[in-house]
C-alpha cells in the first residue's frame, strides 16, 4: 500500500515544474515517514531536470536538501521516533556490501548510491525527491538535525553543507591553511563559513565584487573578482586548497596557477561539459586536481554537529512552491542569496 504526496515535478526537460501528486511506498520495517517542512533548491536539481547530466524519466520531482519531522516509524526502526527533527540529503540507499560501503563511504558506493531523486529504488521505481509533502526513507540514510540550527535554514546543509565540508575536512583545512572558494552561490557560501570555522584563511574568487560585503560577513578574509585579470597575477602560487563550486566550465589553468607547492584544487561544481587540463599547469608546483562528491552519512552527521557547535547556518530565501520556476531562473543568473528553500506547507 502506498500513500499520496503532493509535489512539484518537472514534466519534461523543457517545461516548468508543476504541481502534482506522487505515490510514496508504504512504511517498511526499517523505514521512517517524514513530513517535509523545508526543501532546499540545489543547482544539481536544475542540471538534473533539464537533462544536462543525461536522460532521466519524467515526471521527476527533485530536491535533496530535506528537513522535516518524523511522523511514523517501521517496527524495526531503532534510532528515530515520531516528533524527531530529521534531514535527508542526496542519497537514500547504497549496496552496503562493496568495499567503499563497508568503509562507511556510501557516497562512493561502487554500485552507485541510490540518489534521493532520479535513481532506481530498491523496489524498481524511480526515486522522487524533496519538493514534496512527505517522503519514506530507510533509517540508515536519515540524519538528526540539531535543535540549535534554525529549522527554516537547516535544509541546505544536507547537500551544500556536506559537499563543501567533506573536501575541506579531507584536505585538512585548518589554522595556517590558505583556502580559496571559487563561486559564492549555495555551495560557495557554505564553503566560506565552514572553512572559516575550521580556522583557515579564506579567499573568495567571485565573478564580481557585488557580494563582497556578504563574503566578508560570512568569514572570508579576502575577496577578489575573477573578471579582473590582475587577480590572477596578485594571487599566483598562493593557495593550499581551492574549492571550485562553479556550475559552469571555467578555465582550470588560470585557477591551478594560484596553487602553491603541493596545493590541491578540488572540483565540487559539476558542469556537464568536460574540463580540459594542461599537465603543465599541474607540473609546476607539483599541484593536484581532484573532485569530491557529497559525503557519507556519518560525515553528514559530523557536519551537522560541527555547524551546530560553531553556530553555522546557511543564508536562505524562503519561497512558496509556486515560485520555484522563477527561483531556478535566479539561480541560473547567479542571483541567489544564497540558497532558495521551499516552504513545504505551500506545496
Ligand atoms: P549556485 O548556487 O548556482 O552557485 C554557483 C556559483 O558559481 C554562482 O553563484 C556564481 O558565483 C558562480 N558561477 C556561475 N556561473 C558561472 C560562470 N559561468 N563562470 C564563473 N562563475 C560562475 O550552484 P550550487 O547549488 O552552489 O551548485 C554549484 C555546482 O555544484 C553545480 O554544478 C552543482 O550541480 C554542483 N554540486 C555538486 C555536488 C557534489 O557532490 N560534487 C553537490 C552539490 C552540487 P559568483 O556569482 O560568486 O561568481
Ligand atoms: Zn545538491
Ligand atoms: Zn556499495
Amino acid at each position: 500500500m502506498t500513500s499520496t504526496a503532493r509535489a512539484y515535478a518537472a514534466p519534461s526537460p523543457t517545461e516548468p515544474l508543476i504541481s502534482t501528486t506522487i505515490e510514496r511506498r508504504d512504511v517498511g520495517p526499517r523505514d521512517v515517514l517524514i513530513d517535509i517542512a523545508y526543501s532546499g533548491v540545489c543547482h544539481s536539481d536544475i542540471h538534473t531536470v533539464r537533462g544536462e547530466w543525461g536522460p532521466i524519466a519524467y515526471p521527476q520531482v527533485v530536491g535533496h536538501e530535506i528537513v522535516g519531522t518524523v511522523s511514523e516509524v517501521g517496527a524495526e526502526v531503532t534510532r528515530y521516533a515520531p516528533g524527531d527533527r530529521v534531514g535527508v540529503g542526496c542519497m537514500v540507499n547504497s549496496c552496503r556490501e562493496c568495499v567503499n560501503c563497508l568503509a562507511g563511504m556510501e557516497n562512493y558506493c561502487l554500485k552507485g548510491n541510490t540518489g534521493t531523486y532520479a535513481s532506481v529504488d530498491r523496489d524498481g521505481t524511480i526515486t522522487q525527491g524533496g519538493y514534496s509533502t512527505h517522503v519514506v526513507v530507510d533509517e540508515d540514510f536519515v540524519l538528526r538535525v540539531p535543535e540549535s540550527i534554525p529549522y527554516e535554514s537547516a535544509a541546505p546543509l544536507l547537500c551544500a553543507g556536506i559537499t563543501t565540508y567533506s573536501p575541506l575536512a579531507h584536505w585538512n583545512a585548518r589554522p595556517g591553511t590558505k583556502v580559496a572558494v571559487v563561486g559564492m552561490g549555495g555551495l560557495g557560501h557554505m564553503a566560506v563559513k565552514i572553512a572559516h570555522a575550521m580556522g583557515a584563511e579564506v579567499t573568495v574568487l567571485s565573478q564580481s565584487l557585488s557580494k563582497k560585503d556578504d563574503g566578508l560577513r560570512f568569514g572570508a578574509d579576502h575577496y577578489f573578482a575573477t573578471s579582473d585579470a590582475s587577480t590572477f597575477e596578485t594571487l599566483a602560487n598562493s593557495f593550499d586548497l581551492i574549492i571550485n563550486t562553479v556550475s559552469a566550465p571555467i578555465d582550470l589553468q588560470q585557477y591551478l596557477s594560484l596553487l602553491s607547492l603541493d596545493g590541491t584544487m578540488v572540483n565540487v561544481g559539476a558542469p556537464a561539459e568536460p574540463l580540459p587540463i594542461s599537465v603543465f599547469a599541474l607540473m609546476g608546483n607539483r599541484r593536484s586536481f581532484a573532485a569530491s562528491g557529497i559525503g557519507s552519512i556519518a560525515e553528514t552527521q559530523e557536519m551537522l554537529d560541527f555547524c551546530a557547535e560553531h553556530g553555522i547556518a546557511p543564508e536562505t530565501e524562503l519561497i512558496s512552491a509556486d515560485a520555484i520556476n522563477d527561483a531556478y531562473e535566479r539561480v541560473l543568473t547567479s542571483d541567489v542569496r544564497y540558497r532558495f528553500v521551499i516552504d513545504a506547507a505551500t506545496i
